[in-house]
């Protein structure tokens, strides 16, 4: 019952637009989420959690009170969804007891296949959500709303022993300012969690550290018929540079796993002055100081073989790894772990190869890992999500909320 329950609190949320928005000046960066927040405020009101509130950035607010002697801890989601595909007018389509075969896609008439997803072999009999094929599902985030939404209500119907549970819902993660507007210590908890994550048993502890490199690459310019011997071109020292990188080895097109890379996105630029911007990406941080190493070396190699031309090098904090900061409070892992066991899921400790909003709460100082809901594919017209995922999400959260119980400060 109550999984119907929650899979119609999904549905209603997938149908609000709320994709983020990079060019917008305002925050958050799309009305839809706006709209979302409004009905999440509504269904709490509803459920008698009379002080939740929207703030003036849109985040919305709640706390379930419970016995004050333990530590409160907070649940988080995200109501943006990505920019990088289609993302309003979504039509999710619902197959129950799916038999393994090829899942047409009504809109697009593609398919969704085990032959290119090998493990959708694995969810026979179970119910998923896709898309039409036009748009993306917009289950990252809202699969982890609605698993919230429907753990506030379980709590609140049930006589459980736990400790106060935030909840807090925010926007713009998709577009790296989901927690701009976070107050950590007015939150007062010991730790919060994200649920914002893949197959049943996916716990997120460690993320990248990221930077951004932005390279500015000066030439001297002058009228192409009288440039022998005088013009330094921006645009051939920036292909140069990229030449240079590392490919075989540090991009992310030939890394996986644990290992770090150097990511040009962009370039801009005349024969004057050229920028290229680059991500760096590593989950040990000193590493990032040898990729800025590494960036520089070659600038200055170019600089000697190409005498006017200057590289200068700007590096930007992003993110730190999540494992960084989780040391802190070891209690947000071991106790997320214990719970999923409790709900008689296999935990499988992940790191990120990313950021969530979890790594910046955590470097930050509010320890935040990431747990599995049932999202797959995220950010794509495949993109599906696994009802009974979702529902094993909500039973993790509500043991995990008990083990917090027991705690004390
Ligand atoms: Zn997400």
């Amino acid at each position: 019952m109550s999984q119907t329950r929650l899979l119609d609190r999904f549905l209603e949320y997938v149908k609000i637009g709320s994709q983020a928005d990079f060019r917008a000046l305002t925050y958050p960066s799309s009305p839809g989420q706006l709209e979302v927040g409004k009905l999440l405020l509504k269904e709490l009101h509803e459920m008698g959690l009379d002080e939740s509130f929207q703030d003036e950035h849109g985040l919305v607010h709640a706390l379930i009170p419970g016995n004050p002697a333990a530590p409160a801890i907070a649940l988080v989601a995200h109501v943006d969804t990505s920019p990088e595909s289609p993302g309003d007018g979504v039509k999710p389509q619902i197959i129950n007891r799916y038999d393994g075969s090829d899942i047409v896609l009504e809109g697009s008439k593609k398919v969704l296949s085990p032959a290119r997803y090998a493990e959708l072999a694995n969810y026979k009999g179970k119910t998923l959500i896709t898309t039409d094929g036009t748009t993306l599902l917009g289950a990252d985030d809202k699969a982890g709303v609605a698993v919230i939404m429907e753990t506030a209500q379980r709590l609140l119907e049930t006589p459980l022993n736990h400790g106060p549970v935030v909840l807090l819902f925010t926007c713009d993660e998709e577009i790296g300012h989901g927690v701009d507007h976070v107050d950590i210590p007015e939150m007062g908890v010991a730790c919060a969690y994200t649920l914002d994550g893949g197959p049943a048993g996916e716990l997120d502890f460690a993320t990248f550290s990221a930077d951004r490199a932005d390279v500015t690459i000066t030439g001297v310019n002058i009228h192409p018929s009288i440039a022998k011997g005088k013009m330094v071109n921006a645009v051939r020292l920036a292909g140069i540079f990229l030449e240079r990188l590392p490919r075989a080895t540090l991009s992310p097109e030939t890394t996986e796993g644990m290992e770090g890379f150097m990511h040009p996105y962009e370039i801009t630029g005349g024969v004057a002055q050229a920028k290229v911007s680059l991500l760096l990406r590593d989950f040990q941080t000193p590493a990032l100081d040898q990729q800025e190493n590494l960036l520089n070396e070659i600038a200055r190699q170019i600089e000697k073989e190409f005498p006017g031309a200057k590289f200068e090098i700007k590096r930007t904090i992003q993110y730190r790894n999540m494992a960084d900061g989780m040391a802190k409070e070891p209690r947000a892992v071991a106790l997320a772990e214990q719970a999923m066991r409790n709900a008689g899921v296999d935990p499988k400790l992940t790191s990120v190869r990313g950021g969530t909003d979890g790594s910046r709460l955590t470097e930050r100082g509010l320890p935040t890992p990431n747990i599995f809901c049932g999202e797959h594919n995220a950010h794509s017209l495949d993109e599906w999500c696994c009802l009974e995922e979702m529902e094993q999400s909500v039973n993790t959260v509500i043991e995990l909320v008990k083990l917090w119980a027991l705690e004390r400060d």
